[in-house]
């Protein structure tokens, strides 16, 4: 694997200090994230998207098993590259899907009548997968959104639905993933490009709105005491809400015991993290 991923890199990466790492370091992190969904949901525990969880694990030889949209394949495929025992894959709350073995992939879909044009999910998406103005309804590109439900915990009025999207088998090859990876990679990195750019501009006034935003303002002022374990709990906080919403939502239709129990496993979860 070529690590030219590797190089001209959005500011958010600079504190990694990827030029200071050995060769053979560089070639694992870029055969590893290039096996990453690039989903850039954070659900591995890094905030600022797959590329910093592939560091994590080539240099602070972090667990395998924590991209939850990649499944136990993407976790099977790291041990490999990485020498290690297969590890079971971080849970999801999405089911198996039988095409690829992965957790059924979600796309958002905003409640256009119920959407107050706030625009606060639009900083959040990574993809820049949403488009409208302020006070006007919104709306996902679909083809765009990879389902990282990060647009959900920032809207107001709730307004913001996941579908399940089954995989279409003939889409489930090496090569279609690689594009499509590539691809995602590509849009997240100019995403970051495009909000580094506008915090530079100093007639920019819009006040900061997310955790990477807030992330980008701290690498550009070249600091690297960035209270990136105060980031995590916050992201990791709002999935927890929303998914504690999504359980209560269900629970409320029709009790399950095993929903029920894993709904009192995420509230004390969110205790704990003091959120
Ligand atoms: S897809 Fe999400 S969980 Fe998987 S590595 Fe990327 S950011 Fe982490
Ligand atoms: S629209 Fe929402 S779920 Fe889709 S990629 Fe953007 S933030 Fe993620
Ligand atoms: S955050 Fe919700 S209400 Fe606000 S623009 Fe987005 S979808 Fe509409």
């Amino acid at each position: 694997m070529s690590t030219d991923r590797l190089d001209d890199l959005p500011i958010l990466f600079n504190r990694f200090g990827l030029e200071r790492l050995t060769q053979n370091q560089r070639d694992k992190i870029a055969t590893v994230d290039a096996t990453l969904p690039q989903t850039q949901c954070g659900l591995c525990d890094h905030p600022e998207g797959c590329l910093p969880y592939a560091i994590a694990m080539v240099v602070d030889n972090e667990p395998h098993n924590k991209c939850v949209p990649g499944g136990q394949p993407v976790s099977d495929t790291i041990a490999r590259i990485l020498d290690k025992e297969p590890l079971p894959a971080r849970p999801s709350p999405w089911p198996v899907d039988p095409n690829t073995s992965r957790p059924t992939e979600v796309r958002a879909v905003i409640r256009e009548d119920d959407c107050i044009g706030c625009t606060k999910c639009i900083p959040a998406c990574p993809v820049d997968a949403i488009i409208g103005t302020g006070k006007h309804m919104h709306t996902i590109i679909s083809d765009l959104c990879t389902g990282c439900e990060l647009c959900l915990p920032p809207c107001p009025v709730d307004c913001i639905d996941l579908v399940e999207v089954p995989r279409d088998p003939a889409t489930e090859t090496v090569e279609f993933r690689d594009k499509e990876q590539a691809h995602l990679r590509y849009r997240y990195h100019n995403h970051l490009n495009r909000v580094a750019d506008q915090m530079a501009d100093k007639t920019h006034s819009k006040p900061v709105t997310s955790v990477i935003e807030t992330m980008i303002g701290n690498a550009s002022h070249q600091s690297l005491d960035i209270d990136t374990s105060k980031a995590k709990a916050t992201i990791a906080g709002a999935k927890l809400r929303t998914k504690i919403k999504k359980l209560e939502k269900q629970l409320s239709v029709r009790p399950n015991d095993s929903k029920q129990a894993e709904l009192d496993d995420l509230k004390q979860q969110l205790a704990e993290l003091g959120e």
